[in-house]
């Protein structure tokens, strides 16, 4: 675990670190996104308290329509920004692009937007990657996420304790209902994992919430495992709420 003196020396080193270019702007500093880009592409929004969709103005409550029809298996969600402006291309070039130097101020701003919601999150953890996927990226970006974050807020995080079987096959031409079921079927709990999970209140870490349906099916096996809360945190989440489980697994893996 990270103490603050870590998070101290850490930041130190980072601002000893030689100068980079800002991802957006281009200026020379020493982070890849500048303070100014990051404050400019970071709106306050209004959202819904347990899915985080973006709230219209008008919306008189704290909960959305579709969360108080059918509440998700996780207590809430917390997001940093809509998967809209600059997001997604840095997303992408974080997930295909090997763009690791960009998972720390992409964890900084998934930190800040949580730390006002942590509740009594004891563990951070990763969605997983099947097997395949990650042989083929090398690293799970989410893990690279959930990792700087819990070093940001001083809270532990660790990987390995979710599994994801396979590679979630083309589901266009299933029916919704099926779609989920593939979706459900598709983690569990490492065999060993059972104890580090029981009694934890978790939050789970992606790089882009889409429906939640991958997020929702994770809770639902950390719960059963034992675990006594699942929250999800989301560097970014889509704006529209699309209900396609299809984009949720397109843009999540
Ligand atoms: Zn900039
Ligand atoms: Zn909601």
């Amino acid at each position: 675990m990270f103490t603050r003196a870590n998070h101290a020396r850490l930041t130190l080193a980072r601002a000893a670190a030689p100068a980079s270019q800002c991802h957006l702007c281009r200026t020379w500093q020493s982070e890849p996104l500048c303070a100014a880009c990051i404050q400019a592409w970071r709106p306050s929004t209004r959202r819904c308290l347990r899915c985080a969709i973006d709230l219209h103005d008008d919306h008189p409550d704290t909960i959305c329509q579709r969360c108080e029809d059918q509440s998700p298996e996780f207590d809430r969600a917390v997001v940093a920004v809509d998967y809209s402006g600059p997001w997604p291309g840095l997303l992408a070039r974080l997930k295909f692009q090997g763009g690791t130097a960009l998972a720390w101020p992409l964890a900084r701003l998934l930190a800040e937007a949580v730390q006002h919601r942590l509740g009594n999150t004891s563990l951070i953890i990763p969605v997983p990657l099947s097997p395949q996927r990650l042989r083929e990226r090398g690293y799970n970006q989410s893990w690279l996420l959930a990792r700087q974050a819990g070093q940001y807020l001083g809270i532990p995080a660790c990987t390995g304790l979710l599994e994801r079987l396979r590679h979630t096959p083309r589901l266009m031409s299933l029916s919704a209902e099926e779609r989920l079921k593939q979706i459900q079927a598709a983690f569990q709990v490492a065999p060993n994992a059972l104890a580090k999970l029981a009694d934890q209140d978790i939050a789970i870490v992606d790089d882009v919430m889409t429906t939640g349906a991958t997020l929702n099916a994770c809770a639902q096996a950390l719960l059963a495992a034992g675990a006594r809360s699942v929250s999800v945190w989301a560097v970014a989440r889509t704006p529209v709420d699309t209900r396609s489980d299809q984009m949720d697994t397109a843009t999540s893996a």
